[in-house]
């Protein structure tokens, strides 16, 4: 058996410890004579690690009591629409910052359930940058507002938070979260899919400011109601059991690991590691986002030649270096250096960058 270097935005690279151990519980999980996805999620089992699992979050976090944990499913594109049924429907609308591909499609999303405000975007240049706060135009009477602190596509994210007031910040953390420590207080609502840095698809994780459940309609169906998923502890219907579990396996692992301030520094040196390589080859690599909105989990980079593409990933194939093709808005290639990248992967795409252009330079 051998493991490819996975560079993959999402569905992404799992740790490779969490595997190993999914693939020991898999006929057996704990004694139980059952994997876990073939067990009631009533069952105490199933209860238990749900709780571990939402205690482990908490911890990694530091999610104050007053911020209830969903488990959902529908991946963050549900998000998009669920987000505004629950939060905007006493009328008033939603302001959105653009940074990004999803930020748009958020946007867009948003626009067929409630009124819409474009407070701020970068889609002038490319989503290249982030606008600078102070020329956000922001209402102060907002249902909320909508940022992505890491756009995956662009590789845009925000090291900073503005200071926005008091209005709800809801933030599409799908890319980001876990990669380092969150200020969760300064927060309404934080989402996220699991299939990028949390675990496989099939869950989105959703951490709401408790207040803002009231904000619930009732003439929404259950179903979308973030209050009922609540007082029902995420278990309204059945949850996506199995990757509920690998994501309780991954919060364990970044436990062991040291938490979140340590994934951050070895977050920040991947990044750091890549966009040297990059910016020290002379025009033969670019990335052209502004340094200080540099993503640390997403790295598109062009090579001066586009006809060169398909030689730079066939050959980065053939030394086991695997999901580099860039998205197929901003094109070129992709590294995408989540939690589960280790920096000897890294390591080895310079490597190739290095010699690749030595090749074809
Ligand atoms: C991947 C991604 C999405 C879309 O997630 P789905 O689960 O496929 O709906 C949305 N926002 C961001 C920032 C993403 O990275």
């Amino acid at each position: 058996m051998s493991r490819n270097f996975n560079f993959s935005a999402g569905p992404a690279a799992l740790p490779e410890a969490v595997l190993r151990r999914a693939r020991a519980e898999l006929l057996d999980w704990n004694g139980h004579g059952a994997s876990v996805m073939e067990m009631s999620h009533r069952g105490e089992a199933f209860q238990e690690l749900a709780r571990r699992s939402e205690a482990d979050l908490r911890t990694l976090l530091d999610i104050p009591d007053d911020y209830a944990v969903l488990f959902l499913q529908g991946g963050a594109s549900q998000q998009f629409s669920q987000i505004p049924m629950n939060l905007a429907a006493g009328g008033g609308s939603a302001d959105y910052v653009l940074t990004g591909h999803w930020g748009r499609k958020a946007a867009d999303q948003a626009g067929r359930v409630c009124q819409v405000r474009i407070a701020a975007s970068s889609g002038e240049d490319g989503y290249l940058s982030i606008p600078p706060p102070a020329t956000w135009q922001l209402d102060p009477d907002a249902a909320y507002l909508h940022l992505t602190p890491n756009e995956t596509i662009h590789g845009v994210e925000f090291h900073q938070l503005p200071d926005i007031g008091p209005v709800p910040l809801v933030a599409d953390m799908s890319s980001t979260l876990l990669s380092r420590p969150l200020d969760v207080r300064r927060h309404g609502l934080i989402y996220a899919c699991a299939q990028k840095n949390i675990g496989p698809s099939g869950l989105v994780l959703v951490i709401v400011r408790r207040e803002l459940l009231a904000r619930s309609p009732d003439t929404l169906p259950d179903i979308f109601r973030y209050d009922r998923h609540a007082a029902q502890g995420s278990m309204l219907n059945t949850p996506p059991t199995w990757s509920w579990y690998l994501a309780a396996c991954v919060f364990q692992w970044l436990l062991e690991q040291g938490g979140l301030a340590v994934m951050a520094t070895l977050n920040q040196a991947k990044a750091g590691h890549l966009y040297a390589a990059i910016d020290g080859s002379g025009g033969f690599y670019r990335n052209r986002v502004e340094p200080a909105a540099r993503s640390w989990m997403n790295v598109p980079f062009q090579l001066h030649d586009d006809r060169l593409d398909s030689v730079f990933l066939a050959e980065a194939a053939a030394e086991s270096l695997i999901g580099l093709k860039g998205h197929r808005v901003v094109g070129g290639m992709r590294a995408s250096l989540y939690n589960a990248v280790p920096m000897a992967a890294v390591q080895a795409l310079t490597r190739f960058m290095a010699g690749f252009m030595r090749r074809h330079g």
